[in-house]
């Protein structure tokens, strides 16, 4: 169970439970009365899915025409067969590391070839943004470990793989062989904390990209994105704009390092806040660095499946959200119940309030006001 420590779990053995997954609750024996409840609320949740899926093929466009693009983070095979499903404009983050844990060894080029080409096929003619191996921190290969005291800020993602050009070119080949005939491939860096490591990994793709070429492989080269996951890189955002074609925040890491919260750590889980004023605010600042230089800019965290959040990310100016598969609907529905005009009026509301709870609150009501309090409690209304 997530954010629950020290309970014994062997206690509960045999018996029902109900979990809240809104409200962050367990229900344990629940009276047969508050089970019919639950009951109806998930039969409501379920149709309400029904009549999401007639928004599939629509575009994720706010009433008065903005529009923004819906992708899907996936990494295991069944996020592909659903990111299909919801209507997905494309695959905002592969995580390539999850192939990489499920074997006993580093795959080999081959290997590697064949899994990014199944994804780039799938979803072809949409685009994949394929993330370069993200390891350290809490993603480790049983093959490859790492010993750290501290290593959320010790050897992880981009560090790893520029100690190790000979893994990153390996991955960087197969990725672009897997991209003939197709094209569809972007390429993305993540942990990225300083304008040099952009631009080693920047050598490092080049000289795969004329090593595939030498070996008769026709392919234009990928587009190249840069991930927005810590401070340094928020102050930095502009000038790493310039050296790529893309940005894209993850947002779970950089609000980790931002507001110094594990993001994992259940007893600091209550300070690990998305809405937490300074985070929308590096938000912006990211979004005026990207589009100075004429680049776009995605988000790919936890967060843009959050309705609440999303209407401030559509305000502040994202051109692209990636997320979690099953929560896509909703977010297309969301958007397309909003004008930009007044999601942006709510983002100056809440910039000039100064703590999360309230500015949470705020956004629940604006949700329930427009009839989508459905969204953020269980059952349709
Ligand atoms: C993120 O940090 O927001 C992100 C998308 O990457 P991951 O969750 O894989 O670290
Ligand atoms: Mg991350």
């Amino acid at each position: 169970m997530l954010g629950v420590s020290g309970a014994d779990v062997t206690q509960l053995d045999g018996e029902e439970l109900i979990v809240d997954g809104y409200y962050g609750q367990v229900y344990r024996s629940p009276s047969p009365s508050l089970r019919q409840e639950f009951l109806t609320l998930i039969r409501e949740e379920q149709e309400f899915d029904r009549e999401l899926e007639a928004l599939c093929d629509m575009p994720a466009k706010t009433i008065d025409d903005h529009t923004i693009s819906l992708c899907v983070n996936a990494g295991l095979s069944r996020d592909i067969g659903n990111a299909l499903s919801v209507g997905a404009e494309g695959v905002g983050l592969y995580r390539t590391e999850v192939p990489f844990m499920t074997k006993d060894r580093f795959p080999s080029e081959e290997e590697q070839r064949l899994i990014y080409r199944r994804l780039l096929h799938t979803f072809w003619p949409r685009p994949v943004v394929m993330r370069t191996l993200d390891i350290g921190g809490d993603k480790v290969l049983p093959y490859f470990q790492i010993k750290e005291d501290n290593p959320f800020l010790g050897w992880r993602g981009m560090r790893v793989t520029l100690d190790h050009p000979e893994i990153l070119l390996v991955q960087l080949r197969a990725m672009m062989q897997a991209s003939v005939g197709l094209d569809n491939l972007s390429i993305m860096f993540p942990m990225i904390t300083t304008v040099a490591e952009v631009e080693e990994a920047m050598r490092l793709l080049k000289q795969a990209h004329e090593e595939t070429l030498a070996e008769g492989f026709k392919i234009q080269p990928p587009k190249i994105g840069v991930m927005i996951e810590v401070p340094s890189a928020v102050y930095q955002a502009q000038i790493l704009a310039k050296k790529v074609d893309f940005l894209s925040v993850g947002s779970n890491d950089l609000i980790q390092y931002l507001l110094a919260v594990d993001r994992n750590n259940s007893r600091v889980a209550n300070l690990y806040d998305s809405l937490h004023p300074a985070v929308l605010r590096t938000l912006m600042q990211v979004v005026a660095g990207a589009h100075r230089e004429g680049k776009k800019i995605g988000l790919c965290g936890e967060m843009s499946g959050d309705p609440a959040a999303v209407i401030l990310l559509l305000a502040m100016g994202f051109d692209a959200l990636s997320m979690n598969p099953n929560r896509l609907p909703r977010m297309k529905w969301v958007i397309r119940q909003f004008t930009i005009k007044r999601a942006r009026q709510l983002l100056n509301e809440v910039l000039e309030m100064d703590d999360s709870v309230e500015i949470r609150g705020h956004m629940e009501l604006a949700l329930e006001e427009a009839g989508m309090g459905g969204l953020i409690r269980a059952g349709r209304w």
